[in-house]
């Protein structure tokens, strides 16, 4: 299953790289990215079985992995990292400081779920790991983010059917197996419902249409949208209540199906007029 997602991914991704102009070494250092989790996802093993005590959580109103740790085994993660850090600086043209990240605490495990709860929890000094590297924070970030990704979907895997298929209700705006902020919106199907993406973990959940899933303000005069050069596919939702805004596809315009992961990075025009706009997007 992993497989076919990421060939479908790299597909799409080529389809927009024909369409779109992208920055200087954009798409190819996203499709490295997506090769690198691919690997690393496939050396985690077959889709692990459901858990109890997560679905006892979800019932619960609380997030799927709560009081678990995520696996993250130091023997896929440090060739992730180096073979990531390697493709960073090749683009960037300077050596990524993966050393730095390696010598963070939790490196004298076997295992690095640590620093993910770090990052997650907003504990790690991303400044610090930036200093005198060239890079920046939101880089650094980004880094970390991608590395972790295949970790969290192996986690997610065994529950995104039944909440895709809402046999576990789930109506809050982050995501439902890992807690991060919804990444991207979808709108699918004929009558046009909404479905959110985890960014990290790649769950996807239905979400009503209305309501920013970042304060989840229902009210809809605070909620606008806009496009940018009359591509009327992809959207920006503002919530003029927290100022933040969520990119969403609507797949009847698109006039196919989208993988919500490469319509996010198909549309960095979209955060440009944003980031212009003074909105943010929450991470
Ligand atoms: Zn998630
Ligand atoms: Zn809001």
């Amino acid at each position: 299953m992993s497989a076919s997602f990421y060939q479908r991914c790299r597909a799409e991704l080529q389809r927009y790289e024909a369409e779109k102009a992208f920055p200087e070494g954009y798409t190819g250092l996203n499709k490295e990215i997506m090769e690198i989790q691919e690997s690393a996802r496939e050396q985690l093993g077959p889709t692990l079985r459901l858990s109890e005590a997560a679905l006892n959580n979800l019932k619960e109103g609380q997030i799927a992995l709560t009081g678990q740790s995520v696996p993250i085994p130091v023997s896929v993660f440090r060739p992730a990292a180096l073979k990531l850090a390697a493709a960073f600086s090749r683009v960037a043209g300077q050596p990524f400081p993966v050393e730095k990240i390696f010598a963070l605490p939790g490196s004298s495990s076997d295992d690095w779920h640590t620093l993910a709860e770090d990052l997650l929890a907003g504990r790690l000094d991303l400044a610090e790991l930036a200093e005198g590297s060239g890079y920046n924070a939101e880089t650094i970030a980004y880094f970390l983010h991608s590395l972790l990704v295949p970790f969290y979907e192996h986690q997610s895997e065994p529950y995104r059917q039944m909440l895709m298929d809402k046999e576990i209700a789930w109506n809050r705006g982050f995501c439902p197996v890992c807690g991060s902020p919804a990444r991207y919106g979808v709108y699918y199907g004929e009558k046009g419902f909404r479905k959110l993406y985890c960014g990290l973990c790649r769950t996807e959940w239905p979400f009503p249409r209305h309501m920013c899933p970042h304060c989840e303000n229902p009210e809809m005069a605070s909620i606008r949208s806009f496009t940018i050069g009359g591509d009327q596919a992809h959207a920006a939702e503002v919530c003029d209540h927290c100022q933040s805004y969520l990119k969403a596809t609507d797949e009847r315009q698109l006039r196919r199906e989208c993988i919500a992961a490469v319509e996010d990075l198909a549309t960095p025009g979209i955060d440009l007029t944003a980031a212009g706009q003074g909105l943010s997007r929450p991470a």
